[in-house]
This record gives structure tokens, C-alpha cells and sequence, in this order.
């Protein structure tokens, strides 16, 4: 059986210096806000030339509070991808703001710039961009649209660990960059945790008061806060895989490398472009045959998953809360694609014998 990804088999390279961490911890004592959270901002903050990055819970609440941070008026406007993972929308609306959705390139997966200005109307505040699957946006056009209008950009870079766009890092092009730390995503920790990257030393105060009651001073709150500090374990494991994000995206490139060049043309493929350097968070491809796909696949033991199967314009949850619900781009993504293994703990071997085995499939 080739699974579709494994945790165990992933974190297996890192497991004595993890385990060495957790003796230090437990013999330290010290649990909350330490010295691990303090050296892994600084850390991540290095890995992207950037000067500011405050851990937090996980990636909901980075963009959560990046929001918060921007001071906005509730009903004030959010454009946001239409084909995103829930959280990004979810954000938006916990913040008492309106999401907006705009339909994405379906060369890219990304949101397409192209769409944004009509999307954009009085009450527009920010746009919120999605690296999806390891690429990043086309940020070229959607800064100037941004500066243009006057609006913040927030960056989700859930999928986008270490992601370029034109040389540069996914997470420094905007206002904030937020970053989850999920088991799965390309830099995981062994539980929930997140960060966000940001650009002014104001709002890099406000996000650690943010996330933690409010409160600079211990007992004093000038903010209303969350609970959202990243846990100083995670941050302590973190440390060990962040020196080896690099090693791992060239891995998960050399795999999708592999899928590029043997897979055949009845499936549509990520296109390589030299403009972005993709990490692969995900491996997808479309196939009109999508699930009879997945099934051929499962009966040849390879397992593969769907990133997603329902759109955000289909979730009961957002019923209330979207303008309308007619994306027939993103309807048209999550009928038809499939994301194939592509991961640190899957083999060149196992991904040649993945394309070979989609070779064979006649619908
Ligand atoms: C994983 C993910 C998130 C949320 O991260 P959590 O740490 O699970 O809260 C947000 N946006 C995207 C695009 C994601 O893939």
C-alpha cells in the first residue's frame, strides 16, 4: 500500500533530536512563551529576511489576528479565492467582515488577478491571497491592484512553506504573512501551531499582544486578546525541521518532477513556469473521471486524496454568509482533482510506480 502521506515516516529522519528536545524540555520546566517561541520567531523571521514573526496557535488564528490587526470596521470587505480551504473565509468572518470570493485562474489554482477590480467596490478593505498547493500567486498585479486601491494584502501561506514567486518568499509580499504549522503542511509540527510574518514593528506588537490576552505587561490589557500563543514544545520542534525546509520542498519537487515528466496528457498537471518556484504542498492534477480515477487507484493500493471535495459555495456553513453562490471555475476544481502522493516520506520508486500505474487507466 502506498499511502497517501506518513507522519510517522516523515518525522522518522528527525526523531532522536526530537526526542532530545523533549527531555530538555521536560528537565527546563518552562512551558509557555519561552526561550524556544522567542529563538523560533527569530529563526523563521531569518528564513524570509523579514524582521518580525510572532508564533501563534495555528493557522486559523495568524490570520485571524492579522486581520484583527488591521483595525477594520465590521461588514468591511475581504476578497478572498473562491476555491480556498474554509479557514481562509472563516477568518474573515470571525472577524465580523465580509467575504468576497473571486474566482481563481484555472491555470494556476490561484486567484486570479485579472478578476479582482471588478470584485472590489467602497467597502473593500483587503485581499486576502491563497498560495495554494505550494504556488504562490501572481503577486506582481495583485500589489499594485492592492496599492492602487489602497488595500491590505494578507498572504495564507498554510500550503507555501518556502514558496517563490520571482525569487521572492511567499509570506513577504504583503502586509502579513500567516503560516500554519499543521502536522501535514510542508514545515509541521507534532500538533497545532502557527505564525505571522509582518512588515512594521507596530503591528508586530499588536499581534503578540493579540495573542496573548491582550496583555504586554502580565495583568495589563490594553487590547482585547485571545488565547492564541504557540506552544513552546511545538516551537522547540519546529527548530529542528526548519533548518531542513529546503531539503524537504527540493524532495517534494523532485517527486512532482517525476509525475511532470512521466505522467501522460489525459491529465491536466501543474504547469512549470520559471517565475514560481512551487513546493508541491499538494500534487494535483484534474481528471474528468476524478472519482472512478480515485477508485482504480485504491484497488492498485495507492491511496490519494481530494483538496476538496466540497467548494466553500457549497458548505452549509457559509450559507448566510456569501453573496452569492455561482463559481462555476471553482465548481469545475472540485469535481475533477485528485492529489497524488507527493511527500517527504514517499520515495522517487513509489512515484514512478504511482505515474505508471495512472498510465494505465483508460476511462
Ligand atoms: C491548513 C490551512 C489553514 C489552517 O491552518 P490550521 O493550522 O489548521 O488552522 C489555513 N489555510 C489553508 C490554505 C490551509 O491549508
Amino acid at each position: 500500500m502506498i499511502p497517501y502521506e506518513s507522519l510517522k515516516i516523515l518525522n522518522r529522519p528527525f526523531e532522536e533530536k526530537l526526542k532530545g528536545k523533549l527531555s530538555d524540555f521536560l528537565d527546563k520546566g518552562w512551558y509557555i512563551l519561552g526561550e524556544e517561541v522567542a529563538a523560533f520567531e527569530k529563526e523563521f523571521a531569518l528564513y524570509h529576511d523579514e524582521q518580525y514573526c510572532v508564533g501563534v496557535a495555528n493557522g486559523l488564528d495568524a490570520l485571524i489576528l492579522a486581520l484583527k490587526c488591521c483595525g477594520f470596521k465590521p461588514g468591511d470587505e475581504v476578497i478572498v479565492p473562491s476555491n480556498t480551504y474554509i479557514a481562509t473565509i472563516l477568518a474573515i468572518i470571525h472577524c465580523g467582515l465580509t467575504p468576497v470570493l473571486v474566482e481563481p485562474d484555472l491555470r494556476t489554482y490561484n486567484i486570479d488577478p485579472l478578476a479582482i477590480p471588478d470584485a472590489i467596490s467602497s467597502k473593500t478593505v483587503a485581499i486576502m491571497v491563497v498560495h495554494l498547493y505550494g504556488q504562490c500567486c501572481e503577486m506582481d498585479p495583485i500589489m499594485e491592484i492592492a496599492k492602487d486601491h489602497q488595500l491590505k494584502v494578507i498572504e495564507d501561506c498554510a500550503q507555501a512553506h518556502g514558496a517563490k514567486y520571482k525569487g521572492k518568499l511567499a509570506g513577504t509580499f504583503g502586509d502579513f504573512g500567516a503560516f500554519s504549522f499543521y502536522p501535514t503542511k510542508n514545515l509541521g509540527a507534532l500538533g497545532d501551531a502557527g505564525a505571522v510574518i509582518c512588515k512594521s514593528e507596530e503591528d508586530y506588537q499588536k499581534l503578540r499582544q493579540l495573542r496573548n490576552y491582550g496583555s504586554e505587561k502580565k495583568y495589563h490589557n490594553g487590547v482585547i486578546g485571545y488565547n492564541s500563543r504557540l506552544d513552546e514544545l511545538q516551537a522547540a520542534f519546529l527548530r529542528i525541521k526548519l533548518p531542513h525546509l529546503d531539503e524537504i520542498n527540493q524532495h517534494k519537487r523532485k517527486l512532482a518532477a517525476i509525475y511532470f515528466e512521466v505522467l501522460n496528457d489525459s491529465f491536466v498537471k501543474p504547469k512549470l513556469d520559471e517565475d514560481y518556484y512551487n513546493v508541491y504542498h499538494i500534487y494535483n492534477i484534474l481528471h474528468p473521471e476524478r472519482d472512478k480515477l480515485k477508485e482504480f487507484l485504491a484497488a492498485h493500493q495507492i491511496a490519494t486524496e481530494i483538496h476538496y471535495p466540497v467548494a466553500p459555495q457549497d458548505q452549509v456553513a457559509l450559507k448566510d454568509y456569501l453573496q452569492h453562490f455561482d463559481y462555476p471555475v471553482s465548481a469545475n476544481i472540485h469535481q475533477s482533482t485528485l492529489s497524488l502522493p507527493c511527500s517527504f516520506a514517499h520515495t522517487e520508486a513509489e512515484i514512478r510506480h504511482v505515474a505508471d500505474i495512472l498510465n494505465q487507466f483508460s476511462s
